[in-house]
């Protein structure tokens, strides 16, 4: 396919500026359409400014939560039975947030721009008439500036993520209720939030102003907080949320929320009326893909509006590439930037591996963090994959004592047979790190014993990584004696 030169991304987000990168290594002629800025909602108002803010809240929590424990004093007259001993400036961590992110967003426009790549900021649309000939087709681009521009293009990818999903009678104000893209608004710290939705995103801002020092209730329609993971994992986060006093409030859907005076009243559908003086909603997320041309230019969607896309990323329209959130295929910012990259090699004829989403690493950033790889308890349980389990709990983790840590575990998933390990989770501060070493083993085919060989530190909490496969590597041998 030498013949493709012009490439067209509408979104520069991680899906599409890490499209960008590689086209433009290969060759290409490329342009980046982004009504917001490089990075995208990744970089500017989801992933990056909600990490920012929980570093601080991790900060908070390490604190409140060891420093007795751990000998440290705190000065005279400070510390009343109780009370927390250190506080937070909202609007302070809130400019840090913003900082950072448009810091990111311009390093991000620099290495784009370095590459040899166009942007244009403004609204991107495939132009009515589908494709020409020669297989290009139309995009327009109505430009922040004004006016429009028309671009054609022999590949066309559309990144153009999502954005939070509004109920009809909760629709956030920007002062008291509130989506995930408004809080860094806030100077001051909310004095009693609920957070609406028990999913990554209601779990990780509840526990974070939890942490931060607002009273937290989590209102969740489901039996547990994070339906999605795994059930251990959750659990140990649900308790150490109820132990740090927050209000879980399981099995309740909010059906309205509105604002009176300086409160919020969250009505729930069994007509219980939680109040409180800010509130988060956090019920999932839409695709933008409305008025793009897409459906006319033949992209099939799914029902709830996500573009269909195989494992190289192409839609049903030829020439026509989609990746990241859009899809709805794994909502990760590393997944949204290797289905980029993989459209670009399929386009532009380089070599590609289809995604392959049992080695995809994630991670919830609470604290506990529960970090997660490959297949997963219900896969076990529903015959997907045949395999036996360990967990160790990290109280028996001498680096984990030391430190105070007493929630938390490893939990480690390999084939009967081969030992082969399929998958695992993590739960533990810094879970995120700790994962990597089975992401490997995972990504390369390792048995338990080779994982059990490597050397870990002593003591390290990595180290009952090992332990977890030197104990699955015995219960294997034992069933086979057996
Ligand atoms: C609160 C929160 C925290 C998260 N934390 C993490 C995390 O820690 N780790 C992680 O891996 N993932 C995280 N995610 C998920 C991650 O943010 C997404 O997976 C990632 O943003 C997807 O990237 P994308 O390129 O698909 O789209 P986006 O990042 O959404 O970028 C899309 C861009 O396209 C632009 N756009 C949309 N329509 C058009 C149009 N027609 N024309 C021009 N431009 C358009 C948008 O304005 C935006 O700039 C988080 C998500 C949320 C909500």
């Amino acid at each position: 396919m030498a013949y493709v030169t012009r490439i067209v991304i509408i979104g520069g987000g991680p899906g599409g500026y890490e499209a960008a990168l590689v086209a433009a290594d290969l060759g290409a002629e490329v342009t980046v359409v982004d009504r917001d800025g490089l990075g995208g909602a990744a970089v500017l108002t989801d992933c990056v400014p909600s990490k920012t803010l929980i570093a601080t809240a991790e900060v908070m929590t390490s604190f409140d939560s060891s420093y007795e424990e751990l000998g440290i004093k705190v000065a005279e007259g400070v510390s009343a039975a109780g009370a927390r001993v250190v506080g937070v400036d909202l609007g302070k961590v809130n400019r840090r947030v913003k900082r950072l992110a448009v810091a990111q967003s311009h390093d991000i426009t620099q290495s784009v721009t370095r590459a040899g790549v166009t942007l244009l900021r403004g609204f991107g649309r495939l132009a009515p008439g589908g494709q020409d000939v020669d297989g290009s087709r139309g995009v327009v681009v109505d430009l922040a500036e004004g006016g429009t521009q028309e671009l054609r293009a022999d590949v066309v990818l559309i990144a153009t993520g999502t954005r939070p999903r509004e109920l009809p009678d909760a629709v956030p104000d920007g002062e008291r209720i509130l989506n995930w893209t408004q809080v860094y608004d806030l100077d001051e710290l909310p004095e009693e939030l609920v957070v609406v939705g028990s999913g990554v995103t209601g779990a990780e801002f509840a526990g974070a102003y939890q942490a931060l020092g607002s009273r937290v209730t989590l209102v969740s329609s489901r039996d547990r907080v994070l339906p999605g993971e795994d059930p251990d994992a959750a659990t140990v986060l649900e308790d150490v949320f109820r132990r740090r006093g927050m209000n879980v409030m399981s099995r309740s859907r909010a059906e309205s929320v509105r604002r009176v005076g300086d409160k919020v009243e969250v009505t729930l559908s069994d007509g219980r009326v939680i109040t409180g003086s800010h509130c988060l909603m956090a019920v999932g997320s839409i695709p933008n893909t409305g008025g793009m041309g897409l459906e006319e230019a033949g992209v099939r969607l799914t029902e709830g509006g996500q573009v269909k896309v195989d494992r190289v990323s192409r839609t049903s329209a030829p020439g026509v590439y989609a990746a990241g959130d859009v899809t709805g295929v794994f909502m990760l910012a590393s997944v949204a930037a290797m289905q980029g990259r993989i459209a670009m090699y399929h386009a532009l004829g380089d070599a590609v591996q289809p995604l392959n989403l049992k080695t995809v690493a994630s991670n919830v950033f609470t604290d506990p963090e529960i970090a997660t790889v490959g297949y997963s308890a219900a896969d076990v349980e529903c015959g997907k994959m045949d395999a036996v389990c360990v967990k160790l709990p990290l109280r028996g983790n001498p680096r984990a004592k030391m430190q105070g840590i007493r929630d938390g575990f490893v939990k480690l998933f390999c084939r009967p047979g081969t030992g082969i390990v399929v998958g695992g989770v993590v739960v533990a501060p810094r879970a995120s790190e700790l994962i990597h070493p089975i992401s490997l083993a995972v990504d390369n085919n390792l048995t338990v014993e080779q994982v059990a060989g490597a050397f870990t530190v002593y003591p390290s909490v990595s180290g009952s990584v090992a332990e977890a496969a030197r104990q699955l590597h015995i219960r294997k041998r034992a069933s086979a004696d057996a």
